[in-house]
């Protein structure tokens, strides 16, 4: 069987020196040692974050987290008002009517870019709202979504409400300042930029934020920030993951020693080399606003994707993404995030050319290679 490729938008494939983290004995979380740890965590998390707010560790996949958002900031009856433009989109629907929270939806067709003056018209009906929440990226399309605008004209229109993203295939992706766009609440996970196994999530909290956790009417007990806080930035209120917290440490000081550029580099590389050979094997690219942490890949109408999909897993030991609901079997989406090394994207588009039975011109895997060079494998 061929080397196992993992080219999906999370989990994603990890960094040898995670990987031997990972296979340290374990340290008890009350300890010295393990608070050098969690310490530098906490104060690198910022950095990426570009936050002087606290950024919340709190064991849980991504949806826990995103979950953790609405329950601190948010009461009972409160209105929000939910971008919806896929499958993550519903889901912050579906947390915050779990808590009985009156949501507004500002649906945008799966794939397309966000209309700013649309959005606009829907927050001057709805001044209300106490927080205004969605997707930097909406992975299950592969669309980015235009956060600082989106930030501004809530400030303008709706000073009151928070602005609450789901920043998981974003955070550690590309350039998404937190303070200085004005960002209430950002959510990030453990699987997907940060290159470690699922278990962690990662909360940005502004002073606003802060202010609203304390009026904050949802039941909660294990996702309670202002525990979190008390113990911050010493510990952490439960035990900590601390095998996943040390490889944090490793995955934050990688960061730190090649510099978010050169990561922010890589994503984009990865994604702009995608829509190439995605264009030279005759295909196009699905959403008109693609993210460079995810690209969702359309395929021909004569193509059952979820057959093509399984062919590459089964038969090539390649693992990417279909698509979901209405999309189902109409895409197929590659993650740009991760140690995903050229080979991985080689392999990849050479199977998916086979797959496909699309000829493919002698120069493609040439020039291929060379685009892929232009971005560092820094994780190696
Ligand atoms: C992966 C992902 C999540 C979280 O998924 P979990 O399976 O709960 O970790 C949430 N939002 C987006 C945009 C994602 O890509």
């Amino acid at each position: 069987m061929q080397k196992y490729r993992l080219l999906a938008p999370g989990p994603v494939p990890l960094p040898k020196r995670v990987l031997k983290a990972l296979a340290e004995p374990a340290l008890h979380h009350r300890t010295p040692l393990f608070n050098h740890h969690l310490e530098f965590c906490f104060s690198e998390l910022q950095k990426v974050f570009q936050t002087s707010q606290p950024v919340l560790i709190q064991t849980a996949t991504g949806s826990g987290v995103m979950e953790s958002a609405v329950v601190n900031t948010l009461s009972p009856e409160d209105e929000v008002l939910c971008i919806v433009g896929g499958k993550f989109g519903e889901r912050w629907v579906q947390i915050a009517q779990s808590y009985g929270i009156k949501v507004h939806r500002f649906d945008v067709s799966w794939g397309e870019a966000l209309e700013l003056d649309q959005l606009e018209a829907k927050l001057k009906e709805q001044t209300q709202v106490k927080a205004v929440l969605f997707q930097a990226c909406e992975t299950s399309t592969g669309t980015l979504f235009p956060v600082q605008a989106i930030s501004q004209l809530v400030d303008q229109i709706c000073p009151e409400a928070l602005v609450i993203v789901d920043a998981i295939t974003a955070m550690g992706c590309f350039h998404m300042p937190m303070e200085e766009w004005n960002l209430d609440v950002v959510v990030a996970g453990s699987q997907k930029a940060f290159m470690l196994p699922t278990g962690l999530g990662f909360i940005g909290v502004s002073e606003k934020a802060l202010l609203a956790s304390r009026e904050s009417q949802c039941p909660k007990f294990y996702w309670d920030w202002s525990h979190e806080l008390k113990n911050y930035p010493q510990a952490t209120r439960f035990s900590s993951a601390n095998s996943l917290i040390r490889a944090l440490s490793e995955v934050l000081h990688l960061f730190s020693e090649v510099g978010m550029k050169t990561v922010y580099e890589r994503c984009q590389n990865l994604a702009e080399t995608s829509r190439w050979a995605a264009s030279e094997l005759g295909l196009e690219v699905f959403s008109s606003s693609p993210s460079p942490s995810v690209t969702a890949i359309q395929l021909p109408h004569e193509v059952e994707g979820e057959k093509l999909r399984l062919w590459l897993e089964e038969e090539r030991n390649v693992t990417v993404m279909g698509g979901q609901d209405q999309l189902k079997n109409r895409i197929l989406r590659v993650g740009h995030m991760g140690a995903i090394t050229n080979e991985d994207m080689k392999v990849f588009f050479q199977n998916l050319g086979e797959g496909l039975k699309k000829p493919r011109s002698s120069d493609f895997e040439d020039e291929l290679s060379k685009r892929l060079q232009a971005s560092e494998e820094f994780f190696l």
